[in-house]
């Protein structure tokens, strides 16, 4: 399987309006390399993006990307040639990674506009190099920007290249990829939130080993989603266990929800949902569990004290 890098730069509207059922940010340029599985570089892919909805550039962009609107009128290709282009680049065996996790989420609803289907598919999993690059250098939560991580790991200066250039991000990109140990961390693998699952059956279930992440489907509401009987089950995904709650599923804000399960052979599990707005104005969830020990156990029970309290507290007020 080989590497798609990936790198996007979009234009918004210079009003602060885009017009009625267009994207909020027009892609203008795309750039990509192709890494193999050894991690050598076997191919590139540039193109700008003729303009279709925005006409002038937004002064922001034309600053940061340093692209103004007669290069793109010079050299931009309509962007639905541009993907014909691009996919055929991408092959048919491959693995989309971009730094940070906006790109394929920008890739696809300018895909919508111009009713370019089918491309991509479902789930579509991706490497988010930001993330990685956090796991292995940084504390796994930070996320720091292209930028510094191509000085904190010395890789060498694209001649007369800058940032913020989506040929020249791709190619960075691609070099603090090369220096990813993908035996370790290649599995941590992002799920792109543009398709919800269309129902139970395309619901998305990932093992990455040391945690657990399941995606529901839309429901209308979060209080629909929290009577589903998987959305809140809980499983031990060491052994498979179906699993009773130590702590029922609480929240304090209404957007995240925790709850505490046991499994006798393997400890404690910390279950966490997330919600999400979904495509068609409903919500869904992002679940994870992961194994924890008795001091995050403490710290769920903790938490769920405080919210009682606190709910409580709200309750005798009305
Ligand atoms: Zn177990």
């Amino acid at each position: 399987m080989d590497y798609i890098v990936l790198d996007l730069e979009w234009n918004q509207s210079p009003t602060g309006r885009p017009p009625k059922n267009a994207p909020v940010f027009e892609i203008v340029e795309i750039g990509a390399v192709r890494l193999n599985d050894r991690g050598e570089q076997v191919d590139t892919f540039h193109s700008y993006v003729y303009p279709k909805i925005f006409k002038t550039m937004h002064y922001m962009t034309r600053e940061v990307t340093g692209i103004d609107n007669k290069l793109l009128r010079r050299e931009g290709v309509k962007f639905p040639l541009v993907m014909e282009d691009f996919f055929k680049f991408c092959g048919d065996d491959y693995c989309f990674c971009t730094w940070g996790d906006m790109d394929l989420t920008h890739l696809q609803i300018n895909c919508d506009y111009y009713k370019i289907r089918g491309k991509f598919p479902f789930p579509l999993l991706f490497l988010d190099v930001q993330k990685l690059y956090s796991l292995q250098y940084e504390d796994g939560k930070d996320r720091t920007n292209l930028k510094n991580a191509v000085e904190e790991l010395n890789i060498p200066k694209i001649e007369g290249s800058h940032f913020h250039s989506a040929f020249t991000d791709a190619k960075y990109t691609a070099e603090v990829l090369k220096r990813i140990d993908l035996e370790q961390f290649g599995k941590y693998v992002s799920v792109d939130y543009h398709k919800v699952p269309a129902d139970k059956e395309h619901e998305i279930y990932l093992n990455f080993g040391t945690y657990t992440k399941y995606i529901s489907r839309e429901f209308k509401n979060k209080e629909d989603a929290m009577e589903d009987r998987i959305v809140v089950s809980c499983t031990c995904y060491a052994c498979g266990r179906a699993l009773r709650k130590k702590i029922r599923w609480f929240s304090l804000n209404g957007k995240q929800f925790y709850s505490l399960c046991q499994c006798p052979e393997h400890g404690y599990l910390k279950g966490k949902i997330r919600f999400k707005k979904g495509p068609g104005g409903g919500f869904f969830a992002v679940k994870t569990q992961k194994l924890v020990g008795e001091d995050v156990a403490d710290a769920i029970r903790l938490k769920q004290k405080q919210t009682q309290k606190k709910q409580s507290a709200r309750a005798k007020e009305k």
